[in-house]
């Protein structure tokens, strides 16, 4: 594992009255040029200078009018969040800890495969949904972040791979929102950012290598396709409604089959055919990794066209939980597969630097005041005299 700490973008304060040009979609950005009273096509040149380029400083548009960059100067500015930390593990998993306006920061994370390499974007500080088994959850809830603060993680990565230099090749080639929060609680700041992931202009990733990935805000997947047609994840983890109460609180208000019909439904506004969703499950030992279990994931997929993740449940402090036995694994998978589902099973990645699924953190304020209670009670538990049901004193 290497680590350097030194900011590696600068610190930067944003500047009263003056418009972040990073995460304006290309219909904002050209709105924002009308109303300066320039032409249309100088949207394609911004976004090309600020995305494929990596300019965040106007002087250095050449192909801008000195006029132009004057004035772009004075009311705008392209500001990327801070880099504070990088640290690479020894499988080649790299982590960035990443400051955002106000102090706190997320934790981004990027993951080289053979044929791709992934970057693992947040969208919230923390997250408001509480999933029993999420690091994130467990540490409260801040804020959304803004358009420019996600993509501003993807301009980060792709600087500081040197990607923005002529002849390197892309490493970046998707990107999941799987990182911090939940991308569908912040809906616009993630379908801007997400829009020019896949712009020509700007990243030109396709749609099938841009993932959302979601707890199920089922109103908000059955608006999605109005306005993008990235490739979705559910996050399931449990095929009924009992189990995944407890395992994915939002269950509560939307349950499973709410969920698995949305996203069949999103499937099919889109506008080409054989897409699937991708149906992550984390396995906890003797929590939901049950052949039942799996039996009866089976029938409640059986109308959706999908292919299974399973994820191995990844350990942090108190967490209360523990990963899937290997047979468990085995047999849960074999009867997925067995049904006919293409089944991946997740290779934990990047252990020594915490990088894995749900371990990714940050340092923040919690404004839910989730994280104290937790460890309150972890506390309490602690503390109290160990005692065995049935035992006589
Ligand atoms: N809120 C979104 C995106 C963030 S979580 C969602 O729920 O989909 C990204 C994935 O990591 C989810 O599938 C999540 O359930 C999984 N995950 C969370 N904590 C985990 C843990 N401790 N071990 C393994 N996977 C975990």
């Amino acid at each position: 594992m290497t680590s350097s700490t030194a900011p590696l973008t600068p610190t930067t304060e944003p500047q009263a009255g003056k418009t972040n040009l990073l995460g304006l979609s290309p219909v904002k950005l050209e709105q924002f040029f009308a109303d300066l009273g320039e032409k249309r096509f100088r949207v394609k040149q911004v976004l090309q200078w600020i995305h494929q380029r990596g300019v965040a400083d106007f002087a250095q548009m050449t192909d801008l009018s000195k006029g132009l960059r004057e004035k772009l100067e004075r009311v705008a500015e392209i500001r990327p969040p801070e880099m504070v930390s990088q640290h690479e593990s020894s499988d080649g998993t790299r982590k960035w800890l990443v400051r955002l306006d106000g102090g706190e920061s997320v934790e981004m994370v990027f993951i080289p495969e053979k044929d791709r390499g992934t970057l693992c974007v947040s969208s919230q500080i923390g997250c408001a949904l509480d999933c029993s088994f999420c690091a994130t959850g467990k540490q409260g809830f801040n804020r959304n972040l803004s358009a420019a603060e996600i993509i501003g993680q993807l301009w980060i990565a792709v600087k500081s791979f040197g990607g923005f230099e002529p002849g390197v090749d892309r490493i970046v080639s998707n990107v999941v929102m799987m990182g911090m929060g939940e991308p569908l609680m912040n809906f616009d700041n993630v379908i801007d950012a997400m829009t020019l992931m896949m712009e020509d202009c700007a990243y030109g990733l396709s749609k099938r290598r841009v993932t959302l990935s979601t707890a199920g805000v089922v109103p908000e997947i059955d608006r999605l396709a109005d306005f993008t047609d990235v490739s979705l994840a559910i996050s399931l983890h449990a095929p009924n409604n009992a189990l995944r109460n407890e395992l994915v609180p939002i269950n509560r208000k939307y349950p499973v089959e709410t969920l698995v019909a949305s996203a069949r439904n999103y499937l099919s506004r889109l506008p080409d055919t054989h897409r699937k969703v991708t149906v992550e499950y984390t396995l906890m030992d003797h929590i939901n990794d049950r052949p039942e279990h799996a039996r009866e994931l089976v029938e409640l997929l059986k109308d959706l066209p999908c292919k299974i993740n399973l994820i191995p449940f990844n350990p942090f402090p108190n967490s209360g939980y523990q990963r899937v036995s290997g047979n468990a694994l085995h047999r849960f998978r074999d009867i997925l597969q067995g049904a006919g589902y293409t089944v991946t099973v997740r290779t934990t990645r990047g252990d020594d630097i915490a990088a894995a699924c749900g371990q990714l953190a940050g340092a923040f304020n919690d404004k839910t005041r989730r994280k104290e209670r937790y460890e309150q009670r972890y506390l309490q538990q602690a503390e109290q005299p160990v005692r065995m049901i049935g035992m006589v004193e």
